[in-house]
């Protein structure tokens, strides 16, 4: 699984405010960076 697809996959652990320290911190500087359209769906 890419890096890209494992954050997709942790989206709704973020919205349940589930992710922690060094997991958070990765999945939000992924999300800014992404161009993945899952994200993107996800941001609008
Ligand atoms: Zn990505």
């Amino acid at each position: 699984m890419s890096w890209c697809e494992e954050s997709t996959s942790r989206i709704d652990l973020y919205l349940d405010d589930e992710l922690r320290g060094d997991e958070l911190v990765a999945f939000e500087h992924h999300i800014k960076n992404c161009s993945s359209r899952r994200v993107m769906a996800f941001l609008v």
